[in-house]
């Protein structure tokens, strides 16, 4: 085994401890959470390490840089490609062919492309519905007072698998009180998938209910 390999098995390795241990403490089934491996600006090698450690749900940001590194692996078995970064309209076909989950549906014209594409024979996708929880002007989502009429379009109006929601919360900012209001907007909802904390938080995140962590640099280091 390569220094690589070794390195990114330990580390996921103390990342599952972790979460299943947070999951623990927080009263909850230790194999409730699923870690999302994020991928994205990561070379070959790393993929390959992360795949070798049986990681088989794997996050990216961007469409055409996932297509590069993960349609020639597409067939893996159990394989779960979740988009986490934000979709052009004119790119949902390309996003419907390779991802298995959208976790970044925000608005109208975005949720009405992808009704369209399935009309017209694309894979229905699972989607969440990504929510701008600190309602920063140049970031993705959502906002809270919008998301349940949103969701509601979502589900209804372009019959979406709408499964949860998701959130970034603000760098700056301690994300608990994003947590909770992300959770609360799942539960009003009915929805089962929280899809938040990311390395620096996902402990926190799993405390208020996180079904799905988005982990990068603590499993692979820096990006590239
Ligand atoms: C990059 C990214 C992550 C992973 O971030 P790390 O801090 O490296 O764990 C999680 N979620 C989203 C939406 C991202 O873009």
């Amino acid at each position: 085994m390569s220094d690589l390999s070794a390195a990114i098995a330990a580390n996921f390795d103390h990342v599952r401890r972790r979460i299943a241990k947070a999951a623990v403490a927080a009263s909850r089934e230790p194999g409730s959470v699923s870690l999302t491996a994020v991928t994205k600006q990561q070379p070959e090698a790393v993929v390959e390490a992360a795949l070798a450690c049986g990681q088989r749900v794997f996050g990216e940001n961007r469409v055409q840089e996932a297509a590069t590194r993960w349609a020639s692996r597409r067939a893996t078995d159990g394989l779960e490609l979740r988009l986490i970064g934000p979709l052009q309209s004119n790119k949902t076909s390309d996003a419907l062919a390779l991802f298995d989950v959208i976790e970044t549906v925000d608005r109208p014209k975005l949720a009405r492309s992808i009704f369209d594409a399935v009309a017209a024979g694309a894979r229905a996708p699972r989607v969440l519905v990504q929510v701008n929880t600190g309602e920063e002007p140049q970031k993705a989502g959502v906002f809270p007072a919008d998301a349940d009429r949103f969701i509601a379009f979502c589900r209804e109006g372009c019959e979406l698998n709408v499964e949860g929601v998701m959130c970034i919360p603000p760098v700056d900012e301690e994300p608990a009180m994003h947590f909770a209001l992300l959770a609360d907007i799942a539960r009003r909802n009915r929805l089962q998938t929280l899809s938040m904390g990311m390395s620096g938080d996902y402990e926190s995140a799993i405390r208020f209910g996180a079904t799905h962590v988005r982990v990068g640099s603590a499993l692979f280091g820096a990006r590239g």
